[in-house]
């Protein structure tokens, strides 16, 4: 049996659609003003598709197949029972909130049509625009009535951390109806992507993403949102996953020094974050030994924050398959790929067999 046989993937990218694509979804107005002002792309978000880590060489043939291209080459190939679509649309580059709101809408109307409608066993991620609060909870709650989206999607970095309570709307609506909040790799570049100011080059960019994830952690954790709404799962996708012990322990230590200032915070930030926060295996950043993989597990403190993702088709892994991190125990494996994104998702979970 293949390893991955029956997993759930956390992470596929679809080919993102042009503009002209979305024009029949987009109401008159917004579809006669991207024509006139001459929007042709919104793909600048995270993975401008000549860069060549936006897909490896082999990879690069199958894209813009659309729904057969992708599922040949993730869900049939390993025998996938679903796959959550994560489209990285530039909505949240956009300042006309208007606009934002439009285009989200449009956005997920077009995954729902083009794609989810096409593979039983595609899930999506529902794109909110951030820009307007009272928007991003409409759209939640019109696209919840579809129980093929099974998370809501958010960049790593937004204009403000996400646990500032003028944000809080959209992350009551997403629990409300079960919808882990998806923070995947990206940002709006409101601001640099680190605190020294704008850095010179993309590797740099890259790597300043778990800089922005561990900024979240901390703002979710210490501003008190999951005691606000318990029901609330974040998955951090793409974030790399190495980073985050000794930022918890960091955080933790400070925490008991300084606790008096967030009294409704009574445990460990490190004891919210596990039982709160997921992160998918794509990037899988640790060395490929088996015992510094199990040292790295320890220092989670948990099996079941980790979630198979291939990240596909961007370049995270080498060779043909499977997509998953060496070093990793057959037990884990087992319930990263298949118990962990079923008990995370519980949307998904209603749905797919196990
Ligand atoms: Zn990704």
């Amino acid at each position: 049996m293949h390893p991955l046989t029956g997993a759930v993937d956390c992470d596929l990218h679809p080919d993102l659609p042009p503009v002209a694509a979305l024009l029949p979804y987009l109401e008159g107005h917004w579809a006669d003003a991207m024509v006139e002002r001459g929007i042709e792309s919104l793909e600048t978000a995270s993975y401008p598709p000549n860069v060549p880590l936006a897909a490896r060489p082999d990879r690069r043939p199958l894209l813009g197949t659309g729904v057969a291209g992708l599922a040949g080459a993730t869900l049939d190939a390993w025998g996938l029972s679903a796959g959550i679509l994560n489209p990285l649309l530039g909505v949240h580059l956009v300042f006309n909130q208007d606009m934002a709101v439009a285009l989200a809408r449009a956005l997920n109307e077009w995954i729902a049509r083009e794609w989810l409608d096409r593979d039983a066993r595609l899930r999506a991620s529902i794109v909110v625009p951030l820009q307007s609060v009272p928007d991003a909870v409409e759209e939640i709650e019109r696209r919840a009535a579809d129980p093929r989206f099974v998370q809501v999607l958010v960049p790593a970095m937004w204009e403000v951390p996400y646990g500032r309570r003028s944000l809080w709307p959209v992350w009551e609506a997403a629990a409300r109806h079960r919808l882990p909040v998806g923070i995947h790799a990206g940002s709006a570049y409101r601001h640099p992507p680190t605190s020294l100011g704008w850095p010179s080059y993309y590797a740099e960019d890259y790597a300043a993403q778990s800089l922005g994830f561990q900024s979240q952690v901390g703002s979710l954790i210490t501003e008190g949102v999951f005691q606000q709404i318990p029901d609330l799962t974040v998955v951090l996708i793409e974030s790399g996953v190495t980073w985050l012990p000794s930022y918890l322990w960091r955080l933790a230590k400070f925490w008991r020094g300084v606790r008096s200032e967030v009294p409704w915070l009574a445990e460990s930030p490190a004891a919210v974050a596990r039982r709160h926060i997921r992160l998918t295996t794509a990037p899988f950043d640790a060395p490929e030994d088996a015992d510094t993989v199990g040292r790295l597990m320890d220092q989670l403190g948990s099996e079941e924050m980790l979630l198979f993702a291939s990240d596909w088709p961007h370049w995270q892994w080498d060779g043909a398959a499977p997509p998953l991190p060496a070093g990793i125990p057959p037990a884990l494996a087992a319930k990263l790929t298949r118990a962990n994104p079923r008990s995370t998702y519980p949307r998904l979970a209603a749905e797919v067999p196990a």
